[in-house]
């Protein structure tokens, strides 16, 4: 008889910042859920954005999971510590003609899309409100790519989103995932991905030969990851990471998708709301078992 496998969980925080009271739900509801599944819980922290990213954030991290009675197993993987692991993955997508060099600016792109709306276009939006990427430098010539490069424009890699989709379909048919949790419209059970709504999103960058969507399917894989436990804001991105995953040939987790903190606006926490960090909760007396209450779980 072989012994099932033991499930493994991951909970990966992004050390730009201090920890504010989503996080706090999102740790203690992962934490929970891998140990009372009897599997392993892992530390990531999702450091690419090398300028925003701080040692002092990720001790902070570290001691405010450590104050919430939060336990990890074995060593904290650093993505910035991987970049050619993602850096493999990204030349298999471009050895395949998915993606390509996109130049024009962020300002560049909202000038198009104003442009087009004056003239009563409706531009269409990824799920996050975003306009989608125009695609315009989807057919450049090496030549003109070249060019753009010499002269120091800034870039990203995009994946080719059609391309991409028709590539995938045709290894293992319609994409989705199962999702133990609820979406955002009470979508449960197997989910259909719908990776288009998202556009031709960006894979690596000039400075950075990465992104959240890319590292993030890679570092689940490698690390065996099994169960993705995460806030609703990132239940449509998973679209996009099933996609990345069938074209890279790694496995899928199983996916829970949690309820999100909201401040009094009704508006998702962000790191920018410092009193509602858990250093400044803390700091004014609070105990682990306040913020179980502020966040609304039983206590522990
Ligand atoms: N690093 C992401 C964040 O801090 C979480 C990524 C994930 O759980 O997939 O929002």
């Amino acid at each position: 008889m072989t012994a099932e496998p033991r499930p493994v969980f991951r909970f990966a925080p992004s050390p730009n910042g201090d920890l504010h009271l989503g996080h706090a739900l999102s740790a203690l509801v992962d934490h929970a859920m891998a140990r009372a599944a009897g599997g392993l819980f892992l530390l990531r922290m999702e450091d690419i954005d090398v300028t925003r990213c701080r040692p002092e954030y990720e001790r902070g991290i570290v001691e405010d999971l450590a104050w919430l009675g939060i336990t990890w197993d074995g060593p904290i993987r650093r993505q910035s510590e991987h970049f050619d692991a993602y850096r493999k993955a990204m030349d298999r997508l471009w050895a395949r003609g998915l993606v390509y060099p996109s130049f024009l600016t962020r300002t560049e792109i909202k000038a198009r899309v104003e442009a087009a709306e004056a003239q009563g276009r409706i531009w269409p939006r990824d799920p996050d409100g975003a306009p989608l990427y125009p695609g315009d430098d989807r057919g450049l010539d090496e030549k003109a790519v070249e060019a753009a490069m010499i002269a120091g424009k800034p870039y990203a890699f995009r994946l080719k989103i059609a391309e991409a989709i028709a590539a995938a379909n045709a290894l293992a048919g319609p994409l989705d995932w199962t999702e133990t949790g609820v979406g955002p419209d009470g979508e449960a059970g197997t989910i259909a991905a719908r990776p288009e709504r998202w556009g031709d999103v960006v894979i690596a960058r000039k400075e950075v030969p990465t992104s959240y969507h890319l590292s993030v399917v890679v570092d689940d894989a490698l690390q065996g990851v099994t169960h993705v436990v995460r806030g609703l804001d990132l239940f449509h991105a998973t679209s996009v990471h099933r996609l990345l995953q069938v074209l890279l040939d790694l496995p899928a987790p199983v996916y829970h998708h949690h309820r999100l903190v909201l401040d009094e606006t009704g508006r998702k926490l962000s790191k920018s709301f410092g009193d509602t960090s858990l250093k400044s909760l803390r700091a004014g007396g609070a105990t682990p078992a306040d913020i179980r209450k502020l966040v609304g779980l039983p206590p522990g």
